[in-house]
């Protein structure tokens, strides 16, 4: 079995999935007293979300970078970077490690392409629906991407901040989440995309009859096939 590096804690919330996740498979795969061989290295989300805020991408990138080069000389052979959001700053970790990275928006594509979907909604923070680093990554794939209007993104971002990170989760808040999924729907989207790691935690798949891309669950599988892959 190889050695998964997870980084984590933003939030830890929804690292804890990942950590189940991985487990869950390695066990369902290899039977017996098996689980996954994993580094977590968890940030202090609090310095993370004020550099978010200050738009200091070039030295978070730098952070996340150096944690990455630490989990592999302590011997991970790939790389997850448990937020959708902090894919903003992939390109430097990349550039900063020699083992795999892997990437949550092109694990996501491949599991809406196997789906025979091509026009997807696209929910996420702020950061994630309003700028271009994650959609067009999608639309380089092939998929055609749409997000809610600008009210909206600002509800979705705030629910996530406000409330999922703090671990709290809200009907009322899921009502709101599903009111706009209807709107995006009517727009033409045949799925969602889950592009932030908290909104598996708010919006399970019963809520809707709509397919649903959940990152945190691709995220995780595709992680798990490179740990259990001879
Ligand atoms: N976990 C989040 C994501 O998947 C948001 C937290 C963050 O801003 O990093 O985008």
């Amino acid at each position: 079995m190889k050695t998964i590096g997870l980084i984590g804690g933003m939030s830890w919330e929804s690292t804890i999935p990942y950590y189940r996740i991985l487990n869950e498979l390695t066990r369902d795969t290899l039977g017996g007293f098996h689980s996954a061989k994993i580094l977590l290295y968890s940030v202090d989300f609090d310095e993370i979300e004020k550099d978010q805020t200050a738009g200091e991408w070039e030295r978070m990138g730098e952070t996340l970078a150096n944690i990455a080069l630490t989990l592999q000389n302590a011997g991970a052979d790939a790389i997850v970077l448990c937020t959708n959001t902090m894919h903003k700053v992939a390109a430097q970790i990349e550039a900063k490690i020699s083992i795999p990275f892997i990437h949550i928006a092109d694990a996501t594509a491949e599991a809406v392409l196997t789906a025979k979907i091509t026009k997807v909604a696209l929910l996420g923070t702020k950061y994630t629906m309003s700028q271009d680093f994650y959609k067009d990554r999608l639309i380089l794939k092939g998929l055609d991407v749409i997000v809610p209007d600008k009210a909206d993104q600002e509800f979705i971002n705030n629910v996530i901040f406000n409330e999922l990170i703090q671990g709290q989760v809200l009907q009322s808040s899921r009502d709101g989440y599903l009111s706009i999924i209807d709107q995006l729907v009517e727009q033409g989207a045949q799925g969602v995309i889950l592009g932030c790691t908290e909104i598996g935690l708010l919006i399970r798949r019963q809520d809707t009859s709509i397919p649903l891309f959940e990152t945190v669950e691709i995220h995780a599988k595709k992680a798990a096939q490179f740990l259990l892959k001879d």
